[in-house]
């Protein structure tokens, strides 16, 4: 049955979302300062995560996935994850949700048992390597190299900016085995011990909690069993994911937002001065509404395009526009939300001041948003 106020969520959304709430309350808000002093979260967090179906969440249930195909689930977990103030929490907890997909849709069933259950089961932490130090926008240029020898392949190059690349077991990673272009690319999971395989560790502007990586392959030895899908076909198996990883994207960028409308909205009530309480005044109550409109027409579009993305339909001019405007969004609404506390949003601790600092990342990331542009402008036959 429907709730009252919107055609897209059910009892079900309800249910869930009182239990990511809950688990959010008490597993993850009173230790988020901990976990962004210490540039990481714990492992025993993605154990929780999956006991209470976050980790399986659109996952088939032959992997130990909840078998959901809705994407107003992922809705819900941006929305709660959201308000522990923390984009690092959700992109370390939620990294599987970009390293996983291509090892589902295009793997063997003994690469799902190995490198996709344990990480639904968050038992283990898996991560995707695609940039590297001479760019991440051109995929089409990767110059990480795996040459074949025997039954391995014999990988060389490195890699960078690579979300839990510290921690990872499994690295779904995108190699050069082919011809220059998108058509000589590969998928192979490099798992953590791999001879040859050197990490080092990124300090990043936010998502501290989040633990980035630079990793190099020198000569790393990759059984040719762990290739993802056809050689040479790597490229289609990343693709085949973009569309999700826009939408959850978008997802975090309203999100976000919407913690930093709240809390400027419960700053403006109460806060005193000049005698009277700030949102009294009608440039801040201005500032809040300018917020709540790019909210409410990011958040109808995103719901309008998931339910796209669920029928099947592939709406990338659209998904692309509103990753773009969505995270430009946050940018604005969590420099205004900031403002609007004044010196208490410029303080370590505040909600706002992480999610701050946090914004660019998300213009940059998944696409940057020049990128994202210019897609969406070819796309529309421009
Ligand atoms: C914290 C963090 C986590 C990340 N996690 C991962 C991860 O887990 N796995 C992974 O593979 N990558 C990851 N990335 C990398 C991210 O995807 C890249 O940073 C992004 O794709 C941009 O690549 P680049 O940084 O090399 O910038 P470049 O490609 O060098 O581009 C630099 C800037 O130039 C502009 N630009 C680029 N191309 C064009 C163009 N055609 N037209 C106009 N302007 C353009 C954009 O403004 C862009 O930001 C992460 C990055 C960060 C910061």
């Amino acid at each position: 049955m429907h709730t009252p106020d919107s055609p897209f969520y059910t009892e079900d959304h309800q249910a869930f979302r009182d239990q990511l709430r809950r688990f959010v309350e008490k597993d993850i808000s009173p230790f988020i300062e901990e976990w962004e002093a210490a540039g990481r979260v714990p492992r025993e967090l993605h154990e929780k995560a999956a006991n209470i179906g976050l980790l399986g969440l659109g996952y088939p249930q032959e992997q130990g996935g909840n078998g959901i195909d809705d994407p107003f689930f992922s809705i819900i977990a941006a929305e709660e994850l959201a308000r522990a103030g923390s984009g690092g929490l959700c992109i370390a907890l939620l990294t599987h949700n970009i390293a996983t997909p291509p090892i589902v849709h295009a793997g063997t069933d003994e690469q799902k048992a190995k490198f996709v259950a344990p990480v639904l089961a968050g038992e283990k932490i898996t991560a995707l390597a695609i940039t590297e130090p001479e760019g991440g926008s051109d995929v089409a240029n990767i110059r990480t190299t795996a040459k074949r020898d025997g039954d391995s392949y014999i990988v060389n190059g490195a890699k960078t900016f690579i979300t839990s690349g510290m921690r990872a077991d499994f690295i779904t990673t995108a190699v050069r085995t082919g011809e220059p272009g998108l058509g000589g690319l590969s998928l192979l999971v490099i798992e953590a011990d791999t001879l040859g395989l050197d990490r080092t560790s990124l300090n990043k502007m936010g998502w501290q909690c989040s633990d980035t990586a630079t990793l190099y392959f020198d000569n790393c030895r990759v059984p040719i069993a762990n290739r993802v899908g056809p050689e040479n076909a790597g490229f289609l198996a990343i693709m085949r994911n973009f569309n999700h990883e826009r939408l959850m994207l978008i997802s975090t960028a309203y999100a976000f937002a919407q913690v930093c409308y709240d809390e400027a909205l419960a700053y403006a009530r109460e806060r005193i001065t000049f005698g009277r309480a700030l949102i009294k005044n009608q440039v801040i109550r201005h500032k809040l509404v300018e917020m709540k409109m790019k909210i409410d027409a990011i958040k109808a579009q995103l719901e309008i395009l998931s339910w796209r993305v669920w029928q099947g339909e592939a709406p990338i001019a659209e998904l692309c526009m509103l990753k773009a405007f969505s995270t430009r969004s946050l940018e604005h609404i969590a420099g205004e939300a900031v403002q609007i506390l004044g010196g208490a949003g410029y303080i370590r601790g505040a909600k706002v001041e992480r999610i701050f600092r946090e914004t660019k990342v998300l213009s940059i990331g998944g696409g940057a948003n020049e990128v994202m542009i210019d897609l969406a402008s070819r796309q529309m036959g421009y």
